[in-house]
């Protein structure tokens, strides 16, 4: 360990010195450290990770397709592992408001199968990956945000974690610990979508260019536990329509698996243009539907959250090397929509930058581009996997949820086949962009929660467990207070009141006057304002380590 001078009037921050950084301990992260020290046992290996243990950011659907846990830990059938469900029944709906048309399997292309897939946790796959990394020597911090860059000679030379104990009015409280610099010989970003170190390095390494633009989906989940006779165990079921409108896109997913457990989400498409659209009204709306809300007759709502899941697909994919390091899982975004998963492909392109890093380091190498990983993911399973999948998205988008559904799936056939009747499709605008003026708009009317079936946001929010230091600088930064007033609120009626799922901004009237409050202390960390802003003028920082949600088990 040595210490290294920055900021003049700032206390010397420690640096410690590794062969590789890893940001982020998510499926992406751990399987990269994983594979580095299978490939290379004596090379030191560090994982930061912004929540207070592994697992506590990881929110997600689950069912996984094992190609990724096959390749990296081929032991893992034999083990005792949170893979306890396979799936057993699939099921398909298209809903109207008090109906639901079921879809034959075999209209599906074989793609959508969920056939050999698992219900998962994906927090408790996270744990499981991490047991597996500290046991072959990878150091992992949880607690820990990387909150700023560090380069040498323009290239990435790994990050530093934030500074504790800064009160919300700037001043060092008692306490007060500067941030440690973790330096490496390369960098590996798994940040997950929209990730905030991730953002920059795309901006400054201009890695979107020719690309088009990443767009995104809001999904939010409740853990349920059901009554027994309510449960289906490996039953996966998905739907789409009702609650939304035809030019709406998103659906939901329903997922029973272990001990009456059921998982329950809806995803919706971030290029809504309703500014008045709340995604968690639509959600609570969604479980009051004929089909669905028997299924919690009876049962308790455990758990409650919501993440931003990338959707651009092939086309989107940023060049994913620059010089000191390179972006993997859904931090670069190899979510396959139509098959809502991306774990797969996190693990695959993790393992895939791994074996680059490995060589490069073998050969006495550091700090330079790990071209080859850019290079050669278009020909590898995840190129192939989002390829078949790219107009998928684009269709939906261009042509609503019937018409582009049924485009979707007959180009997902043709593309099995080995061709397609649109070629490549663009996405058009970014996610921001959307939104119309609220004046051209209807509000919507939702209805009052039950606190049965249905809740209210900051009931919600308590069963997530948010938990952030409250006299810290606020971690959500808007740009430009005036335009926040004259844009967001006066043009677009304050959407951000709706799409925050966490009650995090609220439009409050002081002597006439609206005022935009901030209750960051609520934040889930989805990362929507940072992408759905109509503006681009929030940005989303982490705050101290260890804040934000604890999820036990999502
Ligand atoms: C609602 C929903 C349902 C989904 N359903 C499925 C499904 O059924 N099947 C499937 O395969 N996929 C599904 N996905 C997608 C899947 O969750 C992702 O593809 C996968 O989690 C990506 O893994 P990752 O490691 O790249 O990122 P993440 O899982 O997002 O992990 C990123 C980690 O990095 C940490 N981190 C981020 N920034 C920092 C920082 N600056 N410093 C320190 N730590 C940081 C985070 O706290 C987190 O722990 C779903 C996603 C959502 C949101
Ligand atoms: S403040 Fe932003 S990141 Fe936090 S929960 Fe709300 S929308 Fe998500």
């Amino acid at each position: 360990m040595n210490t290294a001078m920055n900021t003049p009037e700032l206390p010397a921050r420690e640096a410690m010195e590794f062969d590789t950084v890893i940001v982020g301990a998510g499926p992406a992260g751990l399987t990269a450290a994983i594979r580095l020290k299978q490939l290379a046992p004596d090379k030191s290996v560090v994982v930061v990770e912004k929540g207070s243990e592994v697992g506590a950011h990881i929110l997600s659907g689950a069912v996984i397709d094992p190609i990724g846990l096959d390749r990296l830990l081929p032991e893992w059938r034999s083990e005792d592992t949170p893979l306890k469900t396979a799936v057993s029944a699939d099921r398909f709906y298209m809903l109207g408001a008090s109906g639901a048309l079921p879809l034959p399997a075999a209209m599906m292309p074989p793609l959508m199968s969920n056939h050999g897939n698992f219900i998962v946790s994906l927090g408790d796959v996270c744990r499981y990956l991490a047991r597996k990394a500290e046991a072959l020597g990878v150091e992992i911090y949880p607690g820990f945000a990387a909150a700023e860059l560090l380069f040498e000679n323009d290239a990435v030379a790994g990050i530093a974690t934030g500074d504790m104990g800064i009160a919300k009015d700037g001043h060092h409280k008692a306490g007060y610990a500067r941030g440690m610099e973790l330096r490496g010989k390369y960098t590996l970003f798994a940040e997950g979508a929209r990730g905030s170190l991730s953002k920059l390095l795309i901006e400054r390494f201009a890695l979107h260019r020719g690309r088009e633009p990443q767009k995104f989906g809001i999904g939010l989940k409740e853990l349920w536990q059901v009554a027994p006779a309510q449960f289906r165990k490996g039953l996966v079921q998905h739907t789409f329509g009702w609650p939304l409108d035809n030019r709406t896109g998103g659906g939901s997913f329903l997922y029973h698996y272990d001990d009456n457990l059921v998982a329950v989400g809806f995803v919706l498409h971030l290029n809504y243009r309703n500014p008045y659209l709340s995604p968690f009204e639509e959600f609570q709306r969604f479980k009051t539907h004929p089909l669905i809300r028997g299924i919690f007759e009876g049962g308790k709502r455990l758990c409650y959250g919501a993440r931003a899941l990338t959707e651009g697909g092939f086309q989107a994919v940023p060049k994913l090397s620059f010089p000191g390091g390179a972006l993997i899982g859904c931090a670069a975004g190899f979510m396959n929509v139509p098959r809502i998963k991306g774990t797969h492909n996190a693990m695959l392109s993790a393992m895939l930058a791994a074996e680059h890093v490995a060589t490069a380091l073998g050969e006495g190498r550091s700090g330079d581009e790990l071209a080859g990983y850019d290079a050669a993911w278009r020909a590898s399973p995840i190129g192939r996997d989002l390829w078949r999948v790219r107009n998928a998205k684009p269709l939906w988008s261009k042509f609503g949820t019937l018409a582009g559904i049924a485009l979707g799936g007959l180009d997902m056939w043709t593309n099995t086949l080995g061709f397609s009747l649109f070629g490549t499709l663009k996405h058009g605008k970014p996610d921001y962009a959307t939104l119309m003026p609220a004046a051209q708009c209807r509000p919507i009317a939702y209805a009052k929660p039950d606190g049965k079936l249905t809740f209210d946001r900051l009931s919600s929010v308590y069963l997530s467990n948010t938990n952030h230091e409250e006299d810290q600088p606020v971690h959500l930064h808007v740009r430009d207070r005036a335009l926040q007033k004259s844009s967001e609120h006066d043009v677009y009626a304050g959407p951000s009141a709706r799409y925050c799922p966490a009650g995090v901004y609220e439009w409050v009237e002081e002597a006439g006057q609206p005022r935009f409050v901030i209750n960051a202390q609520n934040c889930v960390h989805c990362k929507t304002c940072d992408i759905k802003d109509p503006n681009q003028n929030i940005t989303w920082v982490p705050p101290e380590g260890g804040g934000g949600p604890n999820y036990p088990n999502m």
